[in-house]
């Protein structure tokens, strides 16, 4: 019977891929596909559009609906310029914690969840266990929802376990978030006839005097209930980079910045997106009305909803019972949790690690939260195979 041992040398493997978004995680895929099929469970690839990177499903137990997804991602984030004591890609033992870029967040959930899978198959699980193994998580979760709509194909499961590290606490709700990245382009002369020219930098300022505007609104208004439990408990909108100009003298004729969203549960997402839409539009029409080669390209880089405690949850009874955490948590950070109840699922966040540890040099997972996920996964499966 696969035991946490199994966990962790599958843990060892999924961490010696490096499979940094930016790059293709397929030799993952291949490998975590060939493994499930050497256990005798045949997983379903999802390629991206470019086919450089893939998602992957999978399905132990009876074709019924009613079973269990455990949803993870396969992608980590850089270690470029970080100051890592040992190999990032290989797992390495030392004080009772596994260092490893993505032993947090999330192969440590992943391996456990792989694990789990065959363990559901040898017990004879009478509902189904699920794994969603997406990728490019980590630049906004932007391949998740191809994944999803393409496991409509199996039963629809009643619970989703999204595993990012939370602890192993029960996650009921996040901010959701979209990033959009501006190209504000000008018309140059001297700037002693800035009248004649478009200034990117100026007219840039327009849209962040906005952003301000928004923060200052939001931040003044009474929160609804479920905005309440967050920190701030208010819609936030943030730029965190700009560059633009070449001169004191001459009308910016580029100036490109970043804004981004977090949107709190019981907003809708897309009033935000159009309520940014039309503020650029109202800007680039001023600029046009001086230079109509002047104008904002907008690059979108990703819409993340947000996940809203559910009443009467499947996945928050089933954590709940699993974990015997009762109390109530939320988190600032997006996950595919938000994208999984958009389609219509019941979805938590529930998973080990602590996400201080994530995305860090030296990034770790204790061995006593990895043991917490295997009992976890452990109690989970009897529970399938009542
Ligand atoms: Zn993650």
């Amino acid at each position: 019977m696969p035991d946490l041992a199994t966990a962790r040398m599958l843990l060892d493997r999924l961490v010696a891929f490096p499979s940094v978004s930016r790059d293709s995680n397929l030799d993952l895929i291949e490998g975590v596909r060939g493994w499930l099929e050497a256990q005798g469970i045949s997983a379903q690839v999802v390629p991206s559009p470019d086919g450089r990177k893939a998602s992957l499903y999978a399905q132990v137990g009876p074709a019924l609906p009613g079973g269990v997804v455990l949803s993870g991602h396969s992608d980590v984030v850089p270690v470029d310029g970080q100051a890592w004591t040992s190999d990032p890609f290989t797992v390495t033992e030392r004080d009772g914690r596994l260092y490893g870029r993505g032993t947090c967040d999330m192969k440590g959930f992943d391996a456990l969840a792989l694990a789990a899978l065959v363990l559901a198959k040898r017990r004879g699980v009478k509902r189904p266990l699920q794994l969603a193994l997406s990728h490019d998580e980590e630049l906004g979760c932007i391949a998740c929802i191809p994944m999803i709509d393409a496991m409509a194909a199996l039963p629809r499961a009643s619970a989703v376990i999204v595993g990012e590290p939370t602890m192993m606490k029960v996650v009921t709700g996040h901010k959701g978030g979209m990033a959009y990245w501006l190209r504000v382009r000008g018309y140059e002369v001297h700037s002693s006839i800035m009248h004649e020219g478009v200034s990117a930098i100026l007219e840039g300022a327009k849209l962040l005097a906005w952003v301000n505007e928004q923060n200052a609104a939001n931040r003044a208004a009474r929160p609804g209930p479920l905005a309440a439990m967050f920190n701030p408990p208010w819609t936030t909108v943030h730029s965190g980079q700009i560059s633009g100009g070449t001169a004191h003298n001459i009308t910016a004729g580029a100036c490109e910045f970043g804004i981004d969203f977090r949107v709190v549960p019981g907003e809708d997402p897309d009033h935000w997106r159009q309520a940014f839409y039309a503020k650029v539009a109202e800007v680039e029409a001023e600029m046009q009305a001086v230079r109509p080669e002047a104008g904002i390209d907008v690059d979108e880089r990703f819409v993340v909803p947000p996940l809203a405690p559910e009443t009467q949850g499947a996945a928050e009874a089933l954590a709940r019972a699993l974990t015997g955490d009762n109390a109530r948590h939320v988190v600032s950070y997006g996950t595919e949790a938000g994208q999984f109840q958009v389609r219509g699922w019941s979805a938590v966040v529930c998973g080990p690690g602590d996400i201080a540890q994530a995305h860090q040099a030296d990034e770790y997972l204790t061995v006593a939260q990895f043991r917490a996920g295997w009992d976890f996964m452990e109690d989970l499966v009897a529970g399938l195979c009542k």
